[in-house]
């Protein structure tokens, strides 16, 4: 890459936001020159990290990254089921959300068809993003330094930069920092230490999933067969909450109702698939024990974790039960997983360095029927950072419609800034709607 090379748009990050993002780039005319920069060596989605199981998406297949945008498109989930030869068979499935490892691989086809279009630069963690000095009537342009795992430096121009970081795990207060990555780990690292504990060689194997959510039920639900291991679930509710939250119902519903499932949802919830399958367990665990053979899971609902200790090299949690108002320890574990929220990348330099870029401007280019956007998308003067809620919870149920509003927000801002700029972009013709 040459240092004077400048790209129309550079964004940083390429996870499954990005992806939406460059697929609609790749969409429109006329095409622009634009690099996506991610540190990773592939592509990789965040709900990939965990044992695949049974789960289905919690999102439906018309939730995925191009349909609500432009149904037309040959990067949705059906076309992808369609070229490689499944429709016929996905059909035949009862159930509206597609498998997690048929999405999983729906994304990295997408994911490769970009790829071949040479928009992405893998092995590339950007370190700083520079706003260039200038003539004044000149456009504005980012220096956006990137590094190589092995130390290599690439220095590029860009017109417009996107930040796609997004959001990363947040680990509890009760989580002292230096057990992290040691006996206690989020539920986004399951897949790094499953040959661990199948090759377990200490006298017992002694594992705590702490949550209630699709995550923490599908780690429990693996552990449960991992050979002389004991698990245990600890959660916050009464008991395992099934999904209740489905938008569209909740729009045809009356108000009152979409208010408690509003309310609902906030709180964590599970498909109904894993709760049968969960149920079913349980069920034959109480027959076994009957016949003398113990079960080797537990669950401790209303049950919050306020702190840890240490007993010798395993971890014991300081446990409140809110049923009955007292605390407990739990038993001393080898193994933690927490299914904990994620958040924005509270500590990036690169969105402080953004903030600072975007808070010299007094005009914020985002249009009234645009603020659906805020405060997904905050930008000004060419620099834009998707924030966590763009992206988490069920971000495949708005992805697509997000990244229309972003393609029409970097439009207007191009055409306002430059004369010369790009002229705007085609979108769906009307006919096409039948
Ligand atoms: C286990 C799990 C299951 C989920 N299931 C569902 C579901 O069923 N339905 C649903 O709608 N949603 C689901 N989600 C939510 C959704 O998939 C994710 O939140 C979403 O994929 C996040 O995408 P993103 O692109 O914003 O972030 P990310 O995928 O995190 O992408 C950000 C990218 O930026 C890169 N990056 C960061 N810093 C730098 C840097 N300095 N330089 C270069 N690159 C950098 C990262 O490596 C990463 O690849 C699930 C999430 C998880 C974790």
């Amino acid at each position: 890459m040459a240092a004077t090379e400048v790209y129309d748009i550079v964004c940083v990050g390429f996870g499954s936001a990005a992806l939406s993002l460059a697929i609609g780039l790749y969409e429109q005319q006329p095409k622009l020159k634009v690099l996506f920069l991610e540190k990773e060596k592939r592509f990789s989605w965040q709900g990939s990290r965990l044992p695949f199981e049974r789960s289905k998406m919690q999102s439906n297949f018309m939730q995925d990254l191009v349909t609500p945008r432009n149904p037309l498109s040959k990067f949705t989930l059906v076309n992808y089921l369609w070229s490689t030869d499944m429709l016929v068979m996905y059909t035949n499935l009862s159930a509206i959300n597609p498998p997690r490892q048929l999405f999983s691989n729906y994304l990295n086809w997408c994911a490769e068809k970009m790829e071949t279009t040479g928009w992405v630069k893998y092995d590339q963690d950007v370190q700083s993003i520079a706003q260039l000095s200038g003539h004044a009537s000149a456009r504005r342009q980012f220096q956006v330094t990137s590094r190589k795992c092995d130390g290599q430096e690439t220095k590029i121009r860009a017109k417009t930069i996107i930040l796609s970081q997004t959001s990363s795990p947040d680990m509890p207060k009760w989580v002292p920092y230096h057990n992290v990555g040691q006996r206690i780990f989020h539920t986004s690292e399951f897949t790094q230490h499953t040959s661990d504990l199948n090759q377990w060689n200490g006298s017992s194997l002694n594992i705590a999933v702490v949550g209630g959510n699709d995550e923490a039920l599908d780690i429990f639900q693996y552990c449960q067969r991992l050979d002389g291991a004991k698990i245990t679930l600890l959660h916050e509710g009464p008991f395992l909450r099934l999904h209740d939250s489905n938008p569209f119902l909740t729009s045809l519903a009356a108000h009152e109702f979409s208010e408690s499932t509003t309310q609902a949802s906030i709180h964590p919830s599970v498909q109904h698939e894993q709760l049968h399958s969960l149920y079913e367990k349980r069920y034959t665990e109480l027959v076994r024990k009957h016949k003398q053979k113990p079960g080797n899971s537990e669950i401790f609902p209303c049950t919050s974790v306020i702190g840890t200790s240490k007993l010798f090299d395993q971890i014991v949690l300081k446990c409140w039960n809110t049923g009955t108002d007292s605390g407990f320890c739990s038993d001393a574990f080898d193994y933690i997983f927490v299914s904990s929220r994620y958040a924005d990348v509270k500590q990036s330099h690169l969105m402080a360095q953004l903030k600072n870029i975007i808070g010299r401007s007094e005009k914020v280019v985002n249009s009234a029927e645009d603020e659906p956007l805020a405060p997904r998308i905050e930008g000004a003067n060419g620099a834009w950072i998707l924030r966590d809620e763009y992206a988490t919870g069920n971000s495949f149920e708005n992805l697509a419609l997000r990244t229309e509003q972003l393609l029409r927000t970097l439009t207007q801002y191009s055409s306002s800034e430059s004369p010369e700029g790009y002229t705007g972009r085609r979108v769906i013709p009307e006919t096409a709607r039948l």
